[in-house]
């Protein structure tokens, strides 16, 4: 059985079919892209599945269970993830605490309760940063990181809560290519270690063709096309969103 089932998903906003009935699957172990051009519905499509906007029709389920209705934290209970950009308040923490941090919330416990209770949860955290590659940065403020290593920070802090599946929208924004590969690698890495799957939008080409098992392609609210990385490179319907040919 799929992990993540999508039917006939619509969303309108005024007059405007933001996603218009698309329907996709995807498995455990896969690493998913979402791609388009601006506006055709990527972050609509992400919204609704992480429950922060809801459908106007169709279905998602996970695992076969009915995800639309569910407030966004139930969802993220039943296992779906994302990832937060670490917030300025946050940059002043190290690393470790950060990931402290996140571990606590999922026990739904308060920052105040947290800051009495300094080093609980801290073994845990380092478990998650040695995933990540960041065990020896631990101890450092986020704020003193070089940019790609906060995004392996929030990484580990979006694993915490064991997803079954991660959304991810636009992770490589603003990276160099040197960070972008690195941290593609990564996230390949952790789903194959952690048997999760990653649904993720993404704007540099090259990067879905390395690392996308998948892909889907939207284009105003329409699901234009999909398969593997070699079979969408040549789509004639993907030239024509992208390129006009
Ligand atoms: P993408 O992430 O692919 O760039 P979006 O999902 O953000 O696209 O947007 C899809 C369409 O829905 C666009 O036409 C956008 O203007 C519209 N849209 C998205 N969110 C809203 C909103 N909250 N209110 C009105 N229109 C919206
Ligand atoms: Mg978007």
């Amino acid at each position: 059985m799929s992990l993540l089932s999508v039917t006939g998903l619509g969303k309108s906003f005024g007059g405007v079919k933001a996603v218009d009935g698309i329907n996709f699957e995807l498995h455990s172990g896969e690493l998913l892209a979402l791609i388009g051009p601006n506006g055709a519905g990527k972050s609509t499509t992400f919204n609704m599945v992480n429950g922060q906007l809801k459908a106007d029709r169709g279905s998602i389920k996970l695992n076969g269970k009915e995800l639309i209705g569910m407030p966004p934290r139930d969802i993220w209970r039943m296992g779906v993830g994302r990832t937060f950009q670490i917030a300025a308040t946050f940059s002043s923490f190290t690393v470790v605490e950060n990931v402290q941090l996140a571990l606590l919330s999922s026990d739904n416990l308060l920052l105040a309760t947290w800051r009495r209770a300094t080093g609980h949860k801290r073994q845990e955290a380092m478990d998650l940063l040695a995933q990540v590659g960041m065990a020896e940065q631990a101890d450092r403020p986020c704020s003193e990181l070089a940019y790609g290593d906060v995004k392996r920070v929030e990484l580990a802090i979006a694993i915490a809560n064991d997803p079954k599946l991660l959304l991810m929208d636009e992770p490589t924004a603003g990276m160099a290519p040197k960070e972008r590969n690195d941290l593609m690698a990564l996230t390949k890495q952790l789903v194959i270690d952690r048997d999760m799957a990653v649904l993720f939008t993404e704007h540099s080409m090259d990067v879905v063709f390395a690392y996308a098992d998948r892909m889907i392609v939207l284009a105003r609210g329409r699901l234009i096309a999909e398969g593997k990385p070699d079979e969408i490179r040549d789509h004639p319907k993907v030239q024509e969103v992208y390129f006009g040919t």
